[in-house]
């Protein structure tokens, strides 16, 4: 498409701007060789045209939100992935070893459930014996908790917007 081949460094630095400082807010980093994080970015803001949101880089996106709220970026994998194996499963987010050069960037497995799995997950209600006053909402990205009445617009700790958090309790 026309429109994606177009796309200018301005926006993709924009982009990289902001991802980076959110994560250095909130105790991420993004991966330092600058010209694969931004191809990465640029892929990003390739999908957010195509989809209307930034759905992960490195997964085929179904084109339905809500079956790809869990790999809208930052995923939900991202941070068993960083504490795994250093880095998301891009490679857009690594931790401090990484970033040091520490340790090295290794291939990581697909950590993202079947779709039947997912399905089934989805489905699955919980249920508690003592009703709590208020709901506890939790971020699917970092696992933030929160108990109010509904979840916050932005987690405050990794930024993902309040579709991304699920009823804990
Ligand atoms: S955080 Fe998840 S969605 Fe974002 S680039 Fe990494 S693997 Fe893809």
């Amino acid at each position: 498409m026309e429109a994606e081949k177009n796309i200018s460094e301005k926006k993709i630095q924009e982009l990289y701007d902001k991802l980076k400082k959110d994560a250095e807010l909130a105790g991420y980093y993004l991966n330092p060789t600058v010209d694969f994080t931004k191809q990465l970015v640029r892929s990003l803001i390739i999908n957010q045209m195509r989809y209307g949101y930034q759905a992960c880089p490195c997964r085929l996106a179904s084109g339905k939100k809500e079956d790809d709220l869990d790999i809208i970026c930052p995923c939900d994998y991202r941070d068993a992935d960083i504490l795994d194996y250093g880095a998301c499963y891009c490679g857009l987010y690594v931790s401090e070893k990484i970033l040091k050069g520490e340790i090295q960037l290794q291939s990581i497995p697909e950590r993202r459930p079947p779709e039947e799995q997912r399905k089934k997950a989805k489905t699955t209600t919980q249920k508690i014996s003592e009703p709590l006053p208020y709901p506890v909402w939790r971020c699917k990205v970092c696992g933030y908790l929160c108990a109010r009445e509904s979840p916050p617009e932005i987690c405050p700790i990794c930024k993902a917007k309040k579709e991304r958090f699920e009823r804990f309790i």
